[in-house]
Protein backbone atom coordinates (compact mmCIF):
# COMPACT_ATOMS: atom_id res chain seq x y z
CA UNK A 1 0.00 0.00 0.00
CA UNK A 2 3.12 2.67 0.80
CA UNK A 3 4.92 1.29 -2.20
CA UNK A 4 7.95 3.86 -3.02
CA UNK A 5 6.68 6.51 -0.41
CA UNK A 6 9.22 7.83 2.06
CA UNK A 7 8.82 7.34 5.73
CA UNK A 8 11.10 9.67 8.08
CA UNK A 9 10.59 8.25 11.61
CA UNK A 10 12.41 10.11 14.32
CA UNK A 11 13.45 8.16 17.01
CA UNK A 12 13.42 4.94 15.64
CA UNK A 13 16.06 3.31 17.08
CA UNK A 14 14.21 1.05 19.76
CA UNK A 15 10.63 1.44 20.91
CA UNK A 16 7.46 2.94 19.52
CA UNK A 17 9.14 4.66 16.73
CA UNK A 18 10.84 1.15 15.21
CA UNK A 19 7.82 -0.66 15.96
CA UNK A 20 6.05 2.28 13.50
CA UNK A 21 8.87 1.83 11.04
CA UNK A 22 8.19 -1.77 10.69
CA UNK A 23 4.41 -1.70 10.16
CA UNK A 24 5.39 1.00 7.58
CA UNK A 25 7.80 -0.66 5.51
CA UNK A 26 5.51 -4.06 5.51
CA UNK A 27 3.39 -1.99 3.79
CA UNK A 28 6.31 -1.35 0.75
CA UNK A 29 7.66 2.04 2.63
CA UNK A 30 11.46 3.00 2.23
CA UNK A 31 12.53 4.55 5.38
CA UNK A 32 14.88 6.87 7.12
CA UNK A 33 15.60 6.13 10.83
CA UNK A 34 16.54 8.34 13.65
CA UNK A 35 17.33 7.96 17.13
CA UNK A 36 20.16 7.08 19.36
CA UNK A 37 22.56 3.49 20.38
CA UNK A 38 22.30 0.66 17.56
CA UNK A 39 21.27 1.70 14.51
CA UNK A 40 22.68 -1.23 12.47
CA UNK A 41 20.39 -3.93 14.13
CA UNK A 42 17.37 -1.93 13.39
CA UNK A 43 18.59 -1.08 10.02
CA UNK A 44 19.06 -4.72 9.09
CA UNK A 45 16.02 -5.87 10.52
CA UNK A 46 13.88 -3.34 7.82
CA UNK A 47 16.25 -3.88 5.32
CA UNK A 48 14.88 -7.81 5.23
CA UNK A 49 11.54 -6.67 4.87
CA UNK A 50 12.88 -5.81 1.34
CA UNK A 51 12.83 -2.14 1.62
CA UNK A 52 15.45 0.76 1.74
CA UNK A 53 16.69 2.00 4.50
CA UNK A 54 18.78 5.14 5.16
CA UNK A 55 19.84 6.37 8.79
CA UNK A 56 20.47 9.96 9.98
CA UNK A 57 21.76 10.48 13.91
CA UNK A 58 20.78 14.31 14.24
CA UNK A 59 19.78 15.52 17.89
CA UNK A 60 16.21 16.30 17.84
CA UNK A 61 17.23 19.11 20.68
CA UNK A 62 18.91 20.67 17.41
CA UNK A 63 17.12 22.60 14.95
CA UNK A 64 20.45 22.87 12.90
CA UNK A 65 20.48 19.14 12.53
CA UNK A 66 16.91 18.88 12.13
CA UNK A 67 17.70 20.82 9.04
CA UNK A 68 20.62 18.56 7.86
CA UNK A 69 18.38 15.57 8.04
CA UNK A 70 15.68 16.79 5.65
CA UNK A 71 18.16 17.54 3.56
CA UNK A 72 19.76 14.50 4.00
CA UNK A 73 16.02 12.38 3.70
CA UNK A 74 15.57 14.57 0.70
CA UNK A 75 18.47 13.47 -1.21
CA UNK A 76 18.18 9.28 -0.32
CA UNK A 77 14.43 9.24 -1.53
CA UNK A 78 13.34 13.17 -3.46
CA UNK A 79 10.98 14.02 -0.42
CA UNK A 80 9.76 12.96 2.74
CA UNK A 81 5.94 11.14 2.17
CA UNK A 82 5.37 10.33 6.19
CA UNK A 83 7.12 12.03 8.68
CA UNK A 84 6.54 10.59 12.06
CA UNK A 85 7.76 12.87 15.01
CA UNK A 86 7.98 10.40 17.62
CA UNK A 87 11.44 10.67 19.46
CA UNK A 88 10.94 11.76 23.27
CA UNK A 89 12.04 11.48 26.83
CA UNK A 90 10.78 11.67 29.90
CA UNK A 91 11.88 12.88 33.39
CA UNK A 92 9.76 12.69 36.69
CA UNK A 93 10.08 15.32 39.35
CA UNK A 94 7.77 17.89 41.32
CA UNK A 95 7.94 20.73 39.15
CA UNK A 96 9.67 23.13 42.14
CA UNK A 97 12.48 20.47 41.91
CA UNK A 98 12.11 20.06 38.39
CA UNK A 99 15.89 21.12 36.62
CA UNK A 100 15.64 23.87 34.35
CA UNK A 101 17.56 22.50 31.45
CA UNK A 102 15.71 19.00 32.06
CA UNK A 103 12.48 21.29 30.71
CA UNK A 104 14.40 22.88 28.10
CA UNK A 105 15.37 19.13 26.51
CA UNK A 106 12.03 17.79 27.35
CA UNK A 107 9.79 20.35 25.32
CA UNK A 108 12.86 21.06 22.75
CA UNK A 109 13.11 17.31 21.86
CA UNK A 110 9.23 16.03 22.57
CA UNK A 111 7.29 19.60 20.92
CA UNK A 112 9.84 21.62 19.22
CA UNK A 113 11.28 19.48 17.30
CA UNK A 114 8.06 18.61 15.44
CA UNK A 115 7.59 21.95 13.90
CA UNK A 116 10.82 21.67 12.41
CA UNK A 117 10.76 18.55 10.66
CA UNK A 118 7.00 19.77 9.70
CA UNK A 119 7.75 23.13 8.26
CA UNK A 120 10.51 21.63 6.64
CA UNK A 121 8.81 18.62 5.08
CA UNK A 122 5.48 20.23 4.44
CA UNK A 123 6.51 21.70 1.51
CA UNK A 124 7.47 18.59 -0.63
CA UNK A 125 3.92 17.16 0.44
CA UNK A 126 1.72 19.80 -0.67
CA UNK A 127 3.79 19.99 -4.23
CA UNK A 128 3.08 16.40 -4.32
CA UNK A 129 -0.54 16.16 -3.40
CA UNK A 130 0.02 13.51 -0.52
CA UNK A 131 1.37 13.73 2.82
CA UNK A 132 0.62 12.07 6.27
CA UNK A 133 2.25 13.65 9.46
CA UNK A 134 1.77 11.87 12.71
CA UNK A 135 2.89 12.94 15.81
CA UNK A 136 3.40 10.09 18.83
CA UNK A 137 2.26 12.61 22.05
CA UNK A 138 0.70 10.01 24.62
CA UNK A 139 -3.04 10.17 27.01
CA UNK A 140 -0.20 12.72 28.50
CA UNK A 141 -1.21 14.81 25.47
CA UNK A 142 -4.97 14.74 26.94
CA UNK A 143 -5.23 14.50 30.76
CA UNK A 144 -2.38 14.78 32.99
CA UNK A 145 -0.30 13.18 35.72
CA UNK A 146 1.59 14.25 38.70
CA UNK A 147 5.53 14.98 38.66
CA UNK A 148 5.44 15.49 34.73
CA UNK A 149 5.02 18.72 34.20
CA UNK A 150 7.09 19.15 31.01
CA UNK A 151 6.12 15.83 29.32
CA UNK A 152 2.49 16.75 30.27
CA UNK A 153 3.33 20.32 28.41
CA UNK A 154 5.28 19.15 26.11
CA UNK A 155 2.57 16.51 24.83
CA UNK A 156 -0.41 19.12 25.51
CA UNK A 157 1.17 20.96 22.94
CA UNK A 158 2.18 18.86 20.29
CA UNK A 159 -1.77 17.75 20.22
CA UNK A 160 -2.34 21.45 19.79
CA UNK A 161 0.27 21.72 17.43
CA UNK A 162 -1.44 18.88 14.60
CA UNK A 163 -4.96 20.09 15.21
CA UNK A 164 -3.20 23.67 14.02
CA UNK A 165 -1.30 21.68 11.43
CA UNK A 166 -4.62 19.76 10.21
CA UNK A 167 -6.46 22.88 9.99
CA UNK A 168 -3.56 24.67 7.20
CA UNK A 169 -3.38 21.48 5.55
CA UNK A 170 -7.29 20.47 5.03
CA UNK A 171 -7.91 21.48 1.79
CA UNK A 172 -4.60 19.47 0.81
CA UNK A 173 -3.64 15.98 0.27
CA UNK A 174 -1.79 16.31 3.87
CA UNK A 175 -3.32 14.77 6.63
CA UNK A 176 -1.55 15.91 10.10
CA UNK A 177 -2.77 13.62 13.54
CA UNK A 178 -1.58 12.69 16.80
CA UNK A 179 -1.55 8.97 18.20
CA UNK A 180 -1.61 8.91 21.62
CA UNK A 181 -0.67 5.65 23.52
CA UNK A 182 -1.17 4.64 27.68
CA UNK A 183 1.64 2.55 28.70
CA UNK A 184 3.77 0.84 26.30
CA UNK A 185 6.49 -1.37 27.75
CA UNK A 186 9.60 0.48 26.22
CA UNK A 187 13.32 1.48 27.69
CA UNK A 188 10.93 5.09 28.62
CA UNK A 189 8.58 3.34 30.66
CA UNK A 190 10.85 0.29 31.80
CA UNK A 191 12.90 3.23 33.76
CA UNK A 192 10.01 4.58 35.64
CA UNK A 193 9.16 1.00 36.89
CA UNK A 194 12.86 0.58 38.10
CA UNK A 195 13.11 3.65 39.75
CA UNK A 196 9.28 2.75 41.28
CA UNK A 197 11.11 -1.05 42.08
CA UNK A 198 13.53 1.17 43.59
CA UNK A 199 12.07 4.04 45.18
CA UNK A 200 9.51 1.26 47.24
CA UNK A 201 11.85 -1.73 47.70
CA UNK A 202 9.58 -3.72 45.78
CA UNK A 203 10.14 -6.93 42.92
CA UNK A 204 10.28 -5.02 39.53
CA UNK A 205 7.03 -7.17 38.27
CA UNK A 206 5.12 -5.68 41.69
CA UNK A 207 5.84 -2.21 40.28
CA UNK A 208 5.08 -2.93 36.71
CA UNK A 209 1.68 -4.35 38.14
CA UNK A 210 1.17 -0.83 40.30
CA UNK A 211 1.99 1.02 37.44
CA UNK A 212 -0.71 -0.25 34.98
CA UNK A 213 -3.37 -0.35 38.03
CA UNK A 214 -3.38 2.91 38.47
CA UNK A 215 -3.77 4.12 35.22
CA UNK A 216 -4.74 1.57 32.75
CA UNK A 217 -8.10 -0.31 33.21
CA UNK A 218 -7.70 -2.83 30.74
CA UNK A 219 -4.23 -3.57 33.04
CA UNK A 220 -2.55 -4.47 29.63
CA UNK A 221 0.58 -2.94 28.20
CA UNK A 222 -0.68 -1.02 24.35
CA UNK A 223 1.88 -2.58 22.03
CA UNK A 224 4.35 -1.19 19.19
CA UNK A 225 3.20 -3.73 16.81
CA UNK A 226 -0.50 -2.08 17.60
CA UNK A 227 0.72 0.82 17.35
CA UNK A 228 2.38 0.55 13.97
CA UNK A 229 -0.80 -1.21 12.63
CA UNK A 230 -2.48 2.55 13.81
CA UNK A 231 -0.15 4.31 12.10
CA UNK A 232 -0.62 2.56 9.11
CA UNK A 233 -4.66 3.00 8.88
CA UNK A 234 -3.82 6.56 9.14
CA UNK A 235 -1.51 6.33 6.24
CA UNK A 236 -3.96 4.41 4.39
CA UNK A 237 -6.80 6.04 1.76
CA UNK A 238 -9.19 5.06 4.34
CA UNK A 239 -7.39 7.73 6.32
CA UNK A 240 -7.96 10.52 3.98
CA UNK A 241 -10.45 12.08 5.44
CA UNK A 242 -8.69 12.06 9.58
CA UNK A 243 -7.51 15.21 10.23
CA UNK A 244 -6.23 16.84 13.64
CA UNK A 245 -7.40 13.66 15.94
CA UNK A 246 -5.61 12.64 18.87
CA UNK A 247 -6.11 9.15 18.74
CA UNK A 248 -5.76 7.15 22.32
CA UNK A 249 -4.89 3.59 22.44
CA UNK A 250 -4.72 3.07 26.13
CA UNK A 251 -6.38 0.59 27.59
CA UNK A 252 -9.19 3.07 28.83
CA UNK A 253 -6.86 5.37 30.75
CA UNK A 254 -9.01 8.77 29.27
CA UNK A 255 -12.25 7.32 29.63
CA UNK A 256 -12.31 7.28 33.27
P1 LIG B 1 12.26 4.89 23.78
O1 LIG B 1 13.14 5.49 24.84
O2 LIG B 1 12.19 3.42 23.59
O3 LIG B 1 12.61 5.50 22.37
C1 LIG B 1 12.87 6.85 22.20
C2 LIG B 1 13.59 7.02 20.90
O4 LIG B 1 13.91 8.40 20.77
C3 LIG B 1 14.92 6.26 20.84
O5 LIG B 1 15.13 5.83 19.50
C4 LIG B 1 15.94 7.31 21.24
O6 LIG B 1 17.23 7.06 20.74
C5 LIG B 1 15.31 8.52 20.57
N1 LIG B 1 15.76 9.78 21.11
C6 LIG B 1 15.78 10.20 22.39
N2 LIG B 1 16.30 11.46 22.45
C7 LIG B 1 16.60 11.81 21.19
C8 LIG B 1 17.15 12.96 20.58
N3 LIG B 1 17.53 14.02 21.31
N4 LIG B 1 17.34 12.97 19.26
C9 LIG B 1 16.99 11.89 18.49
N5 LIG B 1 16.44 10.79 19.00
C10 LIG B 1 16.26 10.74 20.33
O7 LIG B 1 10.83 5.53 24.07
P2 LIG B 1 9.37 5.18 23.57
O8 LIG B 1 8.59 4.77 24.76
O9 LIG B 1 9.38 4.31 22.36
O10 LIG B 1 8.88 6.64 23.19
C11 LIG B 1 8.64 7.07 21.88
C12 LIG B 1 7.60 8.18 21.91
O11 LIG B 1 6.38 7.66 22.44
C13 LIG B 1 7.98 9.36 22.81
O12 LIG B 1 7.59 10.57 22.21
C14 LIG B 1 7.16 9.11 24.07
O13 LIG B 1 6.90 10.29 24.76
C15 LIG B 1 5.92 8.49 23.46
N6 LIG B 1 5.11 7.72 24.40
C16 LIG B 1 5.62 6.63 25.05
C17 LIG B 1 4.80 5.92 25.92
C18 LIG B 1 5.27 4.69 26.63
O14 LIG B 1 4.53 4.22 27.50
N7 LIG B 1 6.42 4.14 26.33
C19 LIG B 1 3.49 6.32 26.12
C20 LIG B 1 3.02 7.44 25.45
C21 LIG B 1 3.83 8.12 24.59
Amino acid sequence: MLKGKAALVTGSTSGIGLGIAIALARQGANIILNGFGDADGPKAQIEALGVKVAYHGADMGKPEQIADMLQFATGEFGRVDILVNNAGIQHVAPVEDFPPEKWDAIIAINLTSAFHTTRLALPGMKAAGWGRILNVASTHGLVASAQKSAYVASKHGIVGFTKSVALETATTGVTCNAICPGWVLTPLVQKQIDDRAAREGIPVDTAKRELLAEKEPSLQFTTPEELGALAVFLCSPAGNNVRGVAWNMDGGWVAQ
